[in-house]
Protein backbone atom coordinates (compact mmCIF):
# COMPACT_ATOMS: atom_id res chain seq x y z
CA UNK A 1 0.00 0.00 0.00
CA UNK A 2 2.84 2.30 -0.78
CA UNK A 3 0.74 4.43 -3.29
CA UNK A 4 -1.54 6.68 -1.90
CA UNK A 5 -3.99 9.86 -2.84
CA UNK A 6 -5.54 12.72 -0.89
CA UNK A 7 -6.63 16.17 -1.14
CA UNK A 8 -5.34 18.76 0.90
CA UNK A 9 -4.56 22.51 -0.68
CA UNK A 10 -3.65 20.38 -3.81
CA UNK A 11 -4.15 16.54 -4.98
CA UNK A 12 -1.28 14.89 -3.86
CA UNK A 13 0.12 11.54 -4.87
CA UNK A 14 2.60 9.68 -2.69
CA UNK A 15 4.55 6.46 -3.68
CA UNK A 16 7.54 5.43 -0.66
CA UNK A 17 8.06 9.12 0.37
CA UNK A 18 8.27 10.63 -3.27
CA UNK A 19 5.49 12.37 -4.87
CA UNK A 20 3.81 14.79 -6.80
CA UNK A 21 1.49 17.71 -6.36
CA UNK A 22 -1.87 18.90 -9.16
CA UNK A 23 -2.90 22.78 -8.77
CA UNK A 24 -2.13 23.40 -5.07
CA UNK A 25 -3.93 25.97 -3.51
CA UNK A 26 -1.25 26.22 -0.26
CA UNK A 27 2.00 26.66 -0.64
CA UNK A 28 3.24 24.14 1.89
CA UNK A 29 3.90 21.17 -0.01
CA UNK A 30 6.95 19.41 -0.48
CA UNK A 31 6.76 17.63 -4.15
CA UNK A 32 6.95 18.78 -7.49
CA UNK A 33 4.12 20.69 -8.59
CA UNK A 34 1.75 20.06 -12.04
CA UNK A 35 -0.24 22.64 -13.06
CA UNK A 36 -2.99 21.37 -15.23
CA UNK A 37 -4.38 24.99 -16.75
CA UNK A 38 -4.50 28.42 -16.85
CA UNK A 39 -7.86 28.89 -14.86
CA UNK A 40 -7.12 30.44 -11.11
CA UNK A 41 -8.56 28.03 -9.38
CA UNK A 42 -5.86 25.82 -10.90
CA UNK A 43 -2.59 27.86 -11.37
CA UNK A 44 -2.70 29.38 -7.95
CA UNK A 45 0.47 27.48 -7.63
CA UNK A 46 1.94 30.01 -9.62
CA UNK A 47 2.00 32.72 -6.80
CA UNK A 48 4.68 30.65 -4.94
CA UNK A 49 7.73 31.20 -6.46
CA UNK A 50 10.05 29.19 -4.95
CA UNK A 51 8.55 26.32 -5.44
CA UNK A 52 9.32 24.20 -8.25
CA UNK A 53 6.46 23.73 -11.19
CA UNK A 54 5.78 21.58 -14.56
CA UNK A 55 3.48 23.20 -16.91
CA UNK A 56 2.60 24.10 -20.79
CA UNK A 57 4.08 26.83 -22.75
CA UNK A 58 0.42 27.44 -23.60
CA UNK A 59 -0.38 28.19 -19.31
CA UNK A 60 2.25 30.24 -18.68
CA UNK A 61 1.35 32.51 -21.89
CA UNK A 62 -1.90 32.89 -20.57
CA UNK A 63 -1.47 33.50 -17.05
CA UNK A 64 1.27 36.40 -18.32
CA UNK A 65 -1.29 37.81 -20.61
CA UNK A 66 -3.59 38.05 -17.97
CA UNK A 67 -1.13 39.81 -15.80
CA UNK A 68 0.14 37.42 -13.70
CA UNK A 69 3.65 38.59 -12.15
CA UNK A 70 7.26 37.04 -11.15
CA UNK A 71 6.02 33.73 -13.42
CA UNK A 72 9.30 31.55 -12.53
CA UNK A 73 10.89 28.05 -11.56
CA UNK A 74 8.99 26.09 -13.67
CA UNK A 75 9.89 23.33 -16.12
CA UNK A 76 7.62 23.02 -19.59
CA UNK A 77 5.69 20.10 -20.12
CA UNK A 78 3.64 19.20 -23.49
CA UNK A 79 1.63 16.62 -25.07
CA UNK A 80 3.30 12.90 -25.12
CA UNK A 81 5.76 13.90 -22.77
CA UNK A 82 7.08 11.46 -19.78
CA UNK A 83 8.82 13.11 -16.36
CA UNK A 84 10.42 10.83 -14.45
CA UNK A 85 10.75 11.83 -10.90
CA UNK A 86 12.72 9.12 -8.80
CA UNK A 87 10.03 5.80 -8.91
CA UNK A 88 7.18 8.14 -10.28
CA UNK A 89 7.11 8.72 -13.98
CA UNK A 90 4.06 11.44 -15.17
CA UNK A 91 2.96 11.62 -18.47
CA UNK A 92 1.01 14.29 -20.03
CA UNK A 93 -2.23 14.26 -22.38
CA UNK A 94 -4.31 16.57 -23.87
CA UNK A 95 -7.23 17.80 -21.54
CA UNK A 96 -9.70 19.18 -24.18
CA UNK A 97 -10.62 22.44 -21.67
CA UNK A 98 -8.97 25.33 -22.54
CA UNK A 99 -5.30 25.91 -24.72
CA UNK A 100 -2.75 24.41 -23.14
CA UNK A 101 -5.01 22.11 -20.85
CA UNK A 102 -3.62 18.66 -19.75
CA UNK A 103 -4.76 15.83 -17.80
CA UNK A 104 -1.25 14.44 -15.85
CA UNK A 105 -1.15 10.45 -15.39
CA UNK A 106 1.15 8.71 -12.93
CA UNK A 107 2.65 5.89 -13.30
CA UNK A 108 4.22 3.90 -10.13
CA UNK A 109 5.16 0.02 -9.79
CA UNK A 110 2.32 -0.29 -7.82
CA UNK A 111 -0.49 1.06 -10.37
CA UNK A 112 -1.55 4.28 -12.42
CA UNK A 113 -3.36 6.77 -11.78
CA UNK A 114 -4.79 9.75 -14.04
CA UNK A 115 -5.34 13.38 -12.93
CA UNK A 116 -8.10 14.84 -15.30
CA UNK A 117 -7.45 18.37 -14.32
CA UNK A 118 -10.56 20.07 -16.01
CA UNK A 119 -11.91 17.84 -19.11
CA UNK A 120 -13.65 18.84 -22.30
CA UNK A 121 -15.31 15.33 -24.02
CA UNK A 122 -16.21 17.25 -27.35
CA UNK A 123 -14.44 18.51 -30.47
CA UNK A 124 -15.03 22.14 -30.69
CA UNK A 125 -14.61 24.54 -32.37
CA UNK A 126 -11.03 25.47 -30.83
CA UNK A 127 -9.98 22.01 -28.45
CA UNK A 128 -10.22 18.79 -29.50
CA UNK A 129 -11.57 16.28 -26.86
CA UNK A 130 -9.47 14.74 -24.32
CA UNK A 131 -8.29 11.57 -24.78
CA UNK A 132 -9.01 8.94 -22.38
CA UNK A 133 -6.05 6.91 -20.21
CA UNK A 134 -6.41 3.19 -18.72
CA UNK A 135 -5.66 4.09 -15.49
CA UNK A 136 -6.28 1.65 -11.18
CA UNK A 137 -7.21 5.30 -10.13
CA UNK A 138 -9.04 8.02 -11.53
CA UNK A 139 -9.31 11.31 -10.47
CA UNK A 140 -11.98 13.17 -12.44
CA UNK A 141 -12.90 16.57 -11.85
CA UNK A 142 -17.37 16.72 -11.59
CA UNK A 143 -17.88 20.14 -12.27
CA UNK A 144 -21.54 18.89 -14.35
CA UNK A 145 -21.65 15.66 -13.29
CA UNK A 146 -25.20 15.86 -12.39
CA UNK A 147 -27.62 14.46 -14.89
CA UNK A 148 -29.48 17.68 -15.14
CA UNK A 149 -26.57 18.82 -17.33
CA UNK A 150 -26.91 17.41 -20.49
CA UNK A 151 -25.94 19.82 -23.13
CA UNK A 152 -26.86 20.06 -26.64
CA UNK A 153 -24.39 19.41 -30.31
CA UNK A 154 -21.55 21.90 -30.19
CA UNK A 155 -23.22 23.10 -33.37
CA UNK A 156 -26.54 23.21 -32.30
CA UNK A 157 -25.67 25.80 -29.48
CA UNK A 158 -23.91 27.72 -32.69
CA UNK A 159 -26.31 27.92 -35.02
CA UNK A 160 -28.62 28.98 -31.67
CA UNK A 161 -26.18 31.62 -30.50
CA UNK A 162 -26.02 33.30 -34.39
CA UNK A 163 -29.17 33.04 -34.80
CA UNK A 164 -29.94 35.59 -31.70
CA UNK A 165 -27.84 37.50 -32.52
CA UNK A 166 -27.86 38.39 -36.43
CA UNK A 167 -32.16 37.39 -36.14
CA UNK A 168 -33.08 38.77 -32.84
CA UNK A 169 -30.85 41.08 -30.92
CA UNK A 170 -29.39 43.35 -34.41
CA UNK A 171 -32.59 43.51 -36.19
CA UNK A 172 -33.86 45.31 -33.37
CA UNK A 173 -31.36 47.56 -32.77
CA UNK A 174 -29.72 46.34 -29.71
CA UNK A 175 -26.25 45.03 -29.60
CA UNK A 176 -25.35 41.66 -28.73
CA UNK A 177 -22.98 41.34 -25.84
CA UNK A 178 -21.75 37.13 -24.69
CA UNK A 179 -20.63 37.00 -21.27
CA UNK A 180 -18.47 34.95 -20.61
CA UNK A 181 -15.17 33.22 -19.29
CA UNK A 182 -11.96 35.20 -20.93
CA UNK A 183 -9.87 31.94 -21.36
CA UNK A 184 -12.34 29.32 -23.60
CA UNK A 185 -15.45 30.12 -24.15
CA UNK A 186 -14.52 33.42 -25.75
CA UNK A 187 -12.33 31.93 -28.39
CA UNK A 188 -15.11 29.31 -28.87
CA UNK A 189 -17.75 31.82 -29.72
CA UNK A 190 -15.33 34.40 -31.83
CA UNK A 191 -14.44 30.88 -34.11
CA UNK A 192 -18.12 30.37 -34.04
CA UNK A 193 -18.78 33.50 -35.78
CA UNK A 194 -15.50 33.44 -37.61
CA UNK A 195 -17.16 30.36 -39.44
CA UNK A 196 -20.47 30.57 -39.36
CA UNK A 197 -20.98 34.25 -40.66
CA UNK A 198 -18.96 36.98 -41.57
CA UNK A 199 -20.22 39.54 -38.69
CA UNK A 200 -16.93 40.96 -37.28
CA UNK A 201 -16.12 39.82 -33.30
CA UNK A 202 -15.21 43.09 -31.04
CA UNK A 203 -13.39 41.51 -27.45
CA UNK A 204 -12.71 43.24 -24.03
CA UNK A 205 -10.39 43.97 -22.25
CA UNK A 206 -8.67 40.00 -20.70
CA UNK A 207 -10.74 38.61 -23.98
CA UNK A 208 -8.43 40.16 -26.31
CA UNK A 209 -5.34 39.59 -24.55
CA UNK A 210 -6.30 35.74 -23.85
CA UNK A 211 -7.36 35.27 -27.61
CA UNK A 212 -4.07 37.09 -28.71
CA UNK A 213 -2.31 34.08 -26.59
CA UNK A 214 -4.22 31.43 -28.65
CA UNK A 215 -3.47 33.45 -32.75
CA UNK A 216 0.08 32.88 -30.84
CA UNK A 217 -0.16 29.11 -30.68
CA UNK A 218 -1.51 28.69 -33.82
CA UNK A 219 -5.37 29.42 -33.68
CA UNK A 220 -6.92 31.03 -36.67
CA UNK A 221 -9.11 33.66 -35.34
CA UNK A 222 -10.63 36.71 -36.13
CA UNK A 223 -11.49 39.57 -33.54
CA UNK A 224 -10.84 43.32 -33.10
CA UNK A 225 -9.97 44.77 -29.06
CA UNK A 226 -12.33 47.52 -28.37
CA UNK A 227 -10.17 49.73 -27.70
CA UNK A 228 -8.52 50.09 -30.98
CA UNK A 229 -9.63 52.00 -33.79
CA UNK A 230 -11.26 48.86 -35.75
CA UNK A 231 -13.06 47.98 -32.65
CA UNK A 232 -14.32 51.25 -31.89
CA UNK A 233 -15.33 51.94 -35.30
CA UNK A 234 -17.59 48.58 -35.18
CA UNK A 235 -18.60 49.46 -31.87
CA UNK A 236 -19.93 52.80 -33.26
CA UNK A 237 -21.33 51.15 -36.27
CA UNK A 238 -23.45 48.40 -34.35
CA UNK A 239 -22.67 45.77 -36.89
CA UNK A 240 -20.73 43.52 -34.80
CA UNK A 241 -21.09 41.11 -31.49
CA UNK A 242 -19.35 41.68 -28.63
CA UNK A 243 -17.39 39.08 -26.17
CA UNK A 244 -16.78 40.86 -22.64
CA UNK A 245 -15.80 38.66 -19.63
CA UNK A 246 -18.50 38.35 -16.80
CA UNK A 247 -19.15 41.20 -14.71
CA UNK A 248 -17.16 43.71 -16.72
CA UNK A 249 -19.53 46.43 -17.71
CA UNK A 250 -19.10 48.40 -20.77
CA UNK A 251 -20.43 52.38 -21.55
CA UNK A 252 -22.38 51.11 -24.34
CA UNK A 253 -26.24 52.03 -25.11
CA UNK A 254 -28.23 49.50 -26.18
CA UNK A 255 -26.77 46.10 -25.43
CA UNK A 256 -28.37 42.75 -25.31
CA UNK A 257 -26.50 40.74 -22.99
CA UNK A 258 -26.44 36.74 -22.77
CA UNK A 259 -24.44 34.49 -20.98
CA UNK A 260 -22.74 31.88 -22.56
CA UNK A 261 -21.70 29.07 -19.91
CA UNK A 262 -22.97 25.30 -18.91
CA UNK A 263 -24.70 26.76 -15.87
CA UNK A 264 -27.12 28.05 -18.60
CA UNK A 265 -28.77 24.99 -18.52
CA UNK A 266 -30.20 25.95 -14.81
CA UNK A 267 -31.08 29.31 -16.73
CA UNK A 268 -35.21 30.54 -16.75
CA UNK A 269 -36.10 31.29 -20.05
CA UNK A 270 -36.14 34.79 -19.14
CA UNK A 271 -32.68 35.81 -18.79
CA UNK A 272 -31.01 35.12 -22.17
CA UNK A 273 -28.25 32.32 -21.97
CA UNK A 274 -26.48 29.50 -23.79
CA UNK A 275 -25.30 26.41 -22.42
CA UNK A 276 -21.50 26.52 -23.84
CA UNK A 277 -18.98 24.79 -21.90
CA UNK A 278 -15.32 23.89 -21.69
CA UNK A 279 -16.48 21.10 -19.73
CA UNK A 280 -17.61 17.47 -20.04
CA UNK A 281 -21.68 17.35 -19.30
CA UNK A 282 -22.65 13.95 -17.02
CA UNK A 283 -22.85 11.77 -20.01
CA UNK A 284 -19.96 12.32 -20.98
CA UNK A 285 -18.31 12.00 -17.94
CA UNK A 286 -19.27 8.70 -17.63
CA UNK A 287 -18.41 7.63 -20.59
CA UNK A 288 -14.74 8.99 -20.19
CA UNK A 289 -15.13 6.98 -16.53
CA UNK A 290 -16.18 3.72 -18.41
CA UNK A 291 -13.09 3.96 -20.67
CA UNK A 292 -10.52 4.71 -18.55
CA UNK A 293 -11.96 1.39 -17.00
CA UNK A 294 -10.59 2.44 -13.61
CA UNK A 295 -10.39 0.16 -10.12
CA UNK A 296 -11.66 3.28 -8.24
CA UNK A 297 -12.29 6.28 -9.29
CA UNK A 298 -12.02 9.51 -6.59
CA UNK A 299 -14.38 13.07 -7.41
CA UNK A 300 -13.69 16.23 -6.84
CA UNK A 301 -14.12 20.00 -8.57
CA UNK A 302 -17.62 20.37 -8.17
CA UNK A 303 -19.26 21.12 -4.60
CA UNK A 304 -22.67 18.62 -4.00
CA UNK A 305 -21.77 17.28 -7.31
CA UNK A 306 -18.86 16.02 -6.16
CA UNK A 307 -20.79 14.23 -3.56
CA UNK A 308 -23.21 12.53 -5.88
CA UNK A 309 -21.78 11.64 -8.89
CA UNK A 310 -19.65 8.41 -7.12
CA UNK A 311 -23.52 6.73 -6.46
CA UNK A 312 -23.93 7.01 -10.70
CA UNK A 313 -20.53 5.58 -11.18
CA UNK A 314 -21.55 2.65 -8.54
CA UNK A 315 -24.88 1.83 -9.80
CA UNK A 316 -24.06 2.72 -14.20
CA UNK A 317 -20.58 1.74 -14.02
CA UNK A 318 -20.48 -0.63 -11.27
CA UNK A 319 -17.00 0.94 -10.22
CA UNK A 320 -16.13 1.73 -6.47
CA UNK A 321 -16.18 5.42 -6.41
CA UNK A 322 -15.96 8.29 -3.52
CA UNK A 323 -15.63 12.08 -3.78
CA UNK A 324 -11.26 12.46 -3.12
CA UNK A 325 -10.60 13.69 0.90
CA UNK A 326 -7.67 14.42 3.49
CA UNK A 327 -8.14 10.62 3.95
CA UNK A 328 -5.20 8.44 1.81
CA UNK A 329 -6.69 6.75 -0.56
CA UNK A 330 -4.80 4.01 -1.62
CA UNK A 331 -5.73 0.49 -4.27
CA UNK A 332 -7.08 -1.28 -1.62
CA UNK A 333 -9.28 1.22 0.61
CA UNK A 334 -8.90 4.47 2.40
CA UNK A 335 -6.32 4.15 5.09
CA UNK A 336 -6.79 5.77 8.55
CA UNK A 337 -3.09 6.11 9.35
CA UNK A 338 -0.61 3.95 8.59
CA UNK A 339 2.05 2.97 11.40
CA UNK A 340 5.28 5.68 10.33
CA UNK A 341 2.71 8.41 8.89
CA UNK A 342 1.30 8.31 12.79
CA UNK A 343 4.88 8.90 14.10
CA UNK A 344 5.68 11.61 11.65
CA UNK A 345 2.49 13.19 13.05
CA UNK A 346 3.11 12.91 16.83
CA UNK A 347 6.65 14.08 15.98
CA UNK A 348 5.45 17.25 14.17
CA UNK A 349 2.42 17.97 17.18
CA UNK A 350 5.19 17.58 19.25
CA UNK A 351 7.36 20.47 17.51
CA UNK A 352 4.24 22.63 17.13
CA UNK A 353 3.42 22.39 21.13
CA UNK A 354 6.68 23.54 22.23
CA UNK A 355 5.96 25.83 25.07
CA UNK A 356 5.03 24.14 28.28
CA UNK A 357 2.35 25.02 30.39
CA UNK A 358 0.81 27.07 27.43
CA UNK A 359 -2.42 25.20 26.41
CA UNK A 360 -3.11 25.07 22.46
CA UNK A 361 -6.14 24.82 21.24
CA UNK A 362 -7.20 22.15 19.71
CA UNK A 363 -8.59 23.75 16.26
CA UNK A 364 -5.55 25.99 16.12
CA UNK A 365 -3.64 22.51 16.10
CA UNK A 366 -5.18 21.33 13.58
CA UNK A 367 -4.57 24.48 11.31
CA UNK A 368 -1.01 24.50 11.90
CA UNK A 369 -0.97 20.36 11.31
CA UNK A 370 -2.89 20.64 7.84
CA UNK A 371 -0.02 23.46 6.74
CA UNK A 372 2.37 20.33 7.03
CA UNK A 373 -0.31 17.73 5.17
CA UNK A 374 -1.82 16.28 7.97
CA UNK A 375 -5.62 15.68 8.27
CA UNK A 376 -8.03 16.41 11.24
CA UNK A 377 -8.43 12.80 11.65
CA UNK A 378 -4.35 12.09 12.05
CA UNK A 379 -3.91 15.11 14.11
CA UNK A 380 -6.51 13.76 16.51
CA UNK A 381 -5.24 10.30 16.37
CA UNK A 382 -2.21 11.60 17.38
CA UNK A 383 -3.11 14.06 19.90
CA UNK A 384 -4.89 11.00 21.77
CA UNK A 385 -1.96 8.86 21.56
CA UNK A 386 0.16 11.80 23.33
CA UNK A 387 -2.67 12.00 26.14
CA UNK A 388 -2.72 8.56 26.50
CA UNK A 389 0.92 8.35 27.11
CA UNK A 390 0.68 10.94 29.99
CA UNK A 391 3.19 13.49 27.30
CA UNK A 392 0.19 15.61 26.92
CA UNK A 393 -2.70 16.57 29.35
CA UNK A 394 -6.19 17.95 28.22
CA UNK A 395 -7.53 20.77 29.59
CA UNK A 396 -10.83 23.55 28.98
CA UNK A 397 -8.32 25.28 26.14
CA UNK A 398 -7.25 22.34 24.65
CA UNK A 399 -4.13 20.68 25.48
CA UNK A 400 -0.85 21.34 27.29
CA UNK A 401 2.20 19.53 27.72
CA UNK A 402 2.16 17.71 31.29
ZN1 LIG B 1 -10.82 25.14 -15.94
ZN1 LIG C 1 -11.63 24.23 -12.75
Amino acid sequence: MALTVRQNKGIIVEYKGQGVVFDPSGNSHIHPIFVSHAHADHASSFKFQDSPKYATEETVNLLTALGWKNIQNWNKVKLGDKIKIDDIEVHIHNAGHVLGSVQYEVNTPEGTILYTGDIGLENSYTMKSAESVKCDILIIETTFGSPIFSFPKRREIALDMVRWATMEALPNQRLPIFKTDSIGNAQEIIKIFNTLTKLPVVTTKSASKVSDVYRDHGHDLNYYDYKSKDGEELLESRRCVVISPKGSKLPLNNTEPALASGWAVLFNKRSKAFPLSDHADFKSLLSFVRKCSPKKVLTFHGGTITKEFPSYIKTKLGIEARPLSVKAETMNGQIQNSGSRTKTCTNQLLKTIKIPGFSYSTSWLNKEMARSGFSVNETLLALDFLISRGILEKNNDGVKLT
